[in-house]
């Protein structure tokens, strides 16, 4: 098929050749390749000023980020190429992962932009993000059948960012019937997980390595899981032998399942509070407890670059409360999947609540997302979770 031919201005093909795969609007030559000839979603064949090919891109040209790279050669954007990119995907999985749980297909990471693929033993969670991704659909559901044989492909198109890009959301049974809750291992540790009505996908495999970080720091502990979610941390701490867990979350479903996955490890020592994270944190302080080991995984408090202060703003809250409840020599493991919070943005909140909170701080290890979440080299959103062990001396 002859696809139509989208051309960069001068000299603004070096993010690409430097490695990157996405293309801004304000880079693009419209004289030579004028949006009103495209659809959302459209295949396009990328090329230099003076023609020179760059590869194969989907492109939207309604949104700023408006074209990304699929492939650097001229090879046809079908079933077979979704196959060769699910292969090479699945490949890094099985040197990684003993057990078939994991994120499969990690957008940009796996070189798939737009498109998550979680993998739950042999029921499968698609999140398409892009109308470029949405338009191939059918070859990504045709790849996955034929190189896993699923049971089930659940589509959790319900992200906001679909919005943007002009999408509907939905979450409709795309192949097999997927069941509302499967059970799921990580860590030696199960857990029931809604499927439909879970967050995301219903599972958050980024925080697998870190959560297993536990293990050294919580037995016979006081624990504190703040925005626990299903008890992803708490119930790891449990099993890992902490003396008695506090899980915190807002959603009532979340804490059902909290209490439902600690029955299903055996486990009697989790208390829930369903509450918003910040009033159960004040009710704490006032009740004068104290824990020895606290969590803090909240969801992404900046979302958009406009949000930079007021969400950096709640992080210091949020740490100078947690601060507050630590017990000396108590450990902190905090993160943020905020894109826009850095490393070193996360670190400097966390010695800022240091001072206000009045105790000496130190880091013991950093925390990163798992391997199933690969960074691409030259995308530096791709690199999204960071996180700190921090000791608390007094
Ligand atoms: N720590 C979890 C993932 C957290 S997802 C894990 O390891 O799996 C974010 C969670 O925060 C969700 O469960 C959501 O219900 C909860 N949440 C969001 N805002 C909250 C708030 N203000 N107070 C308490 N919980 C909140």
């Amino acid at each position: 098929m002859q696809l139509s031919n989208l051309y960069l201005k001068k000299r603004e093909e070096k993010r690409l050749l430097a490695g990157h795969l996405w293309i801004y609007s304000n880079e693009i030559d419209t004289k030579k390749s004028p949006f009103a000839q495209f659809q959302s979603g459209d295949l396009v064949s990328v090329k230099t000023r003076n023609n020179k090919n760059l590869g194969i891109a989907y492109i939207n040209p309604h949104t700023l980020l408006c074209a990304r790279l699929l492939t650097r050669t001229d090879q046809p954007i079908n079933k077979l190429f979704f196959e060769q990119r699910i292969q090479q995907a699945l490949e890094l999985r099985n040197a990684c992962f003993m057990l078939p749980f994991y994120r499969l297909i990690f957008g940009e990471g796996d070189y798939l932009p737009g498109l998550i693929v979680d993998r739950f033993a042999d029921t499968f969670v698609v999140q398409i993000t892009t109308a470029g991704m949405e338009n191939l659909k059918s070859f990504i559901i045709d790849a996955l059948i034929s190189i896993l044989k699923p049971k089930h492909i659940l589509l959790r198109n319900d992200t906001s960012s679909r919005e943007l890009e002009g999408l509907p959301s939905n979450v409709e049974a795309i192949y097999g019937e997927p069941p509302q809750e499967i059970i799921i291992e990580e860590n030696n540790t199960k857990f029931y997980l809604p499927l439909w009505a879970g967050q995301k996908t219903g599972w958050f495999y980024d925080q697998k390595q870190n959560r297993s970080r536990l293990k050294d720091y919580v037995r016979n502990k006081n624990v504190l899981d703040v925005f626990s979610y299903i008890g992803g941390w708490g119930v790891t701490a449990a099993n890992y032998g902490a003396k008695a867990i506090t899980c915190i979350d807002s959603s009532e479903l979340a804490i059902n399942y909290i209490k439902r996955n600690a029955e299903l490890n055996n486990l009697t020592n989790i208390n829930v509070i369903n509450n918003d994270a910040f009033a159960a944190l004040k009710q704490l302080k006032d009740q004068k407890q104290k824990f020895e080991v606290i969590i803090l995984d909240p969801p992404a408090f900046i979302k958009k670059r406009k949000d930079l202060m007021n969400g950096t703003l709640a992080y210091l809250r949020l740490h100078e409360m947690a601060l507050s409840l630590l017990q000396k020599n108590g450990v902190l493991f905090t993160c943020s999947c905020s894109m826009h919070l850095s490393r070193d943005g996360l670190l400097d909140v966390i010695r800022r609540a240091g001072i206000s909170a009045n105790c000496e701080l130190k880091i013991i290890e950093q925390l990163h997302q798992t391997q199933d979440h690969p960074i691409h080299p030259a995308i530096n959103e791709t690199e999204y979770l960071k996180g700190f062990v921090v000791w608390q001396t007094h």
